[in-house]
């Protein structure tokens, strides 16, 4: 699980994050969704060390994340991050990308990290792509790429920052298949998405955040019959 306590974040004199607080279930699929500049994209990044902030807490399964590199270090093992531009290394092969974390953070032989590799690769349904580069597969191919990169460092929370919002409908679809999956086998995810179908079938709870607070934290059945305040029923007409 995670705990987040307080949690602020200021560029310069904006504050993005003004006081986050919201304890995040374990094995369960929380999403994050709110107006564009609420601060999703910075709640996640504090989540996993690539941000820093200047007060409150954040633990994670029991660890409190600090700003020793060590704890960093850690963080961003335990932490996996799915990004809307996939971001895989352009001039590697699917399956070098996937198996440079775990041979140079995990120090995996080879051998031992492209078994997995193409486990991982068959799980989200690109293995036939493993020897080609990124340039070569359509966009919700690199995006199964970029989970199965994600999962090969085994992190305990999985991070998704809008990841179809990039695609096409055909290709949304694909990655969305592949998130369900992870859901209902009890990966511990926190999606950022518009995809409220997503939201509705398999998250356990909705987050939604407003102007760098969570203002509001329901089921998903509650959230969308029923939001409680007047930013989220807006939010919700606007993206019906
Ligand atoms: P979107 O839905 O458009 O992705 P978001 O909810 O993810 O929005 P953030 O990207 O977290 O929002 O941004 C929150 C606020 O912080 C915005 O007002 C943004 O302009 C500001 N911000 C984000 N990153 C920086 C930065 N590096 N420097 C200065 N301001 C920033
Ligand atoms: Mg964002």
């Amino acid at each position: 699980s995670i705990k987040v306590r307080s949690l602020s974040k200021w560029f310069g004199s904006w504050r993005a994050l003004q006081g986050v607080s919201v304890d995040i279930e374990g094995g369960a699929c929380t999403v994050l969704c709110g107006p564009s500049g609420s601060g999703k994209s910075t709640f996640l990044r504090c989540l996993n060390g690539l941000e820093e902030w200047q007060t409150g807490e954040i633990e994670i399964g029991g660890i409190a994340v600090g700003d020793q590199p060590r704890a960093l270090t850690r963080l961003r093992r335990d932490v996996g991050m799915v990004f809307q531009s996939f971001n895989l290394f352009p001039h590697l092969s699917v399956l070098d990308n996937v198996t440079l974390a775990p041979r140079r953070l995990l120090h995996r032989r080879r051998k031992d990290a492209e078994e997995q590799a193409m486990r991982l690769l068959q799980r989200v349904g690109v293995a036939r792509q493993a020897d080609k580069l990124p340039a070569g597969l359509s966009g919700g191919q690199k995006q199964r790429v970029a989970i199965a990169r994600a999962l090969a460092m085994e992190p305990k929370v999985l991070l998704f920052d809008e990841p179809t919002s990039a695609l096409d409908p055909e290709s949304v679809k694909e990655v969305l298949d592949v998130m369900i999956e992870l859901a209902k086998g009890g990966t511990t995810m926190v999606v950022v998405t518009h995809e409220m179908g997503f939201a509705r079938r398999v998250a356990s709870r909705v987050l939604f955040m407003d102007k760098g607070r969570i203002v509001e934290t329901a089921e998903p059945e509650a959230f969308f019959t029923c939001p409680c305040s007047e930013r989220a029923k807006s939010f919700l007409a606007d993206i019906g």
